[in-house]
Order: structure tokens, then sequence, then C-alpha cells
């Protein structure tokens, strides 16, 4: 059981164009509040060295925070691709970087470090769906064709949904090496000095959204840059094999 002493300690990150809606359930955890050791902290994922026994309370608190049972969520298992699936009940789904469903009471979950979580939401049709895109995953266009698989499978209008691109890896800081910078429009890649090119990524995930029909006011894209923020998020980048991750969840009451 636990108590609310401890789960007030634990930092959840929303999204003020979701708060709008009160049908909606969502968060974003950070690495506060947990009881793993350090580095650890609140760290959610199962696969990154961490005591099992200490995730497993982990996520007790944050989805306990935010009161969605850990038994309606939908995570994925994500392997840097473009597979998107449509989903009805919660659970584990192989090999996929994108969920979509328009059933209540399932819980779509992504999972990182220094990718992008993406969020949508479309409070007309009710159907919502969560992305993890790394910059593999923007390359090849991933939250631009889950909004058109929104489209295919739901009817959805793109000009009434919703999103929120969550803390991830900033321009400030996500160096690559030349041969991933030149897979990318000149436009997403800046050189602040003769050192390494940087990505951004995230100009290019809301430009992908654009593309795909959203309203420039109904994306949020969250400021932080997991990798200059230690004190908040975990970073491959910065932590490597020993980071842990934070995760998001988007959901709408009721159902299953
Ligand atoms: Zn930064």
């Amino acid at each position: 059981m636990i108590n609310s002493a401890s789960l007030s300690e634990i930092t959840v990150l929303h999204s003020k164009l979701f708060q709008r809606f009160p049908e909606l359930r969502f968060g974003f955890s950070t690495k506060k509040g947990g009881v793993s050791h350090i580095p650890y902290g609140l760290n959610l994922s199962y696969m990154v060295g961490d005591d099992p026994n200490n995730v497993d309370q982990n996520r007790e608190r944050f989805f306990g925070k935010l009161e969605i049972p850990l038994d309606k969520l939908a995570i994925p298992k994500q392997f840097h691709g473009d597979f998107i699936k449509v989903i009805h009940s919660p659970g584990i789904y192989d090999l996929c970087d994108a969920l979509i469903t328009q059933t209540p009471g399932v819980f779509l979950c992504v999972s990182t470090a220094d990718c992008l979580p993406i969020f949508l939401f479309d409070p007309v049709t009710k159907t919502i769906a969560t992305v993890h895109a790394g910059w593999r995953g923007t390359k090849l266009k991933i939250v631009e064709k889950t909004v058109k698989r929104m489209i295919k499978e739901f009817h959805i209008n793109p000009g009434d949904l919703f999103a929120f691109i969550g803390p991830s890896a900033g321009v400030c800081c996500y160096e690559v090496g030349n041969e991933v910078a030149r897979e990318f429009d000149q436009r997403y890649s800046v050189r602040y000095s003769t050192k390494k090119p940087h990505l951004n990524l995230k100009l290019f995930t809301k430009i992908q959204l654009i593309d795909a029909g959203l309203r420039d006011k109904n994306i949020e894209m969250s400021e932080y840059c997991t990798i200059c923020t230690p004190s908040l998020f975990y970073s491959f980048r910065r932590e490597k094999l020993n980071s842990g991750r934070m995760m998001g969840v988007i959901g709408i009451d009721g159902g299953v």
C-alpha cells in the first residue's frame, strides 16, 4: 500500500493543452519520487539494470499518482522503427513505436530517455495515440504516419487533433555525427561552431504534425531538454547504460 506522503514526492509533468479536457488522463514522469537507488530514482523500465522489485514500486507510485491501474496500461516494446499498432485492449505490444486506440480505459504508454515522446488526442472522436521517436523514427516520419493512420482507421480530422511533444534531447545538446546529420534536411541540422552538427528533432516533429494537418496552436512542445536537465530527467546520452527511463501515459476514463 502506498501512503499519500510518498505519492506527494513524485513530480509529474502535465500538458497545458491537454488540461483543457477533463475526460483526458495524462502525465509524464520525472526522476523524482522513486524508490530505486542512485542513479535510478523513479526509473520505470525493467530493461536498464534496475532492481525489478523497485521498478514495480516505482510504477505503482507513478501510475498511482495518476490513479491509473497498472492492468489498464498498453506498453509498446519500442525498437526505433515505424510500425504503428491500432489496439483495443491493455497489454504489452511487440515491435512497435506507436499505439493508437479509441477504446476508453486503455492507457497508452511511451518510455524514453532522450528520444521524443509524442502524445495525440482528438476530442471529437476520442481517439488517442502515443509515439516514440529517436532520430531513426523521426527520419522515418513515424509521427506523420501515425496521424495518417488515425485518419484512415477512425476518420479523424487532423485539424481537431491536439499534440504534446514531451521532454527530449534538445538542439542545444543533441550532437550527432556528420553521417547522421546528412540523413536530414539542412533546416534540422545546426552547427554552433566547427564541431559536430546538432539535430533539431523537435522542430522536425512539429513540422511533420503541421504537414499532417494539425494547427500550430494545437501543438505544445516541452521546453525541457533531457540532456541538460539532469535534476529532472534521465538521459541515455548523458548516463549511457545506467540511464533510467521516464514514461508518459495518456488515456480516457471508462470502458474495459
Ligand atoms: Zn540541452
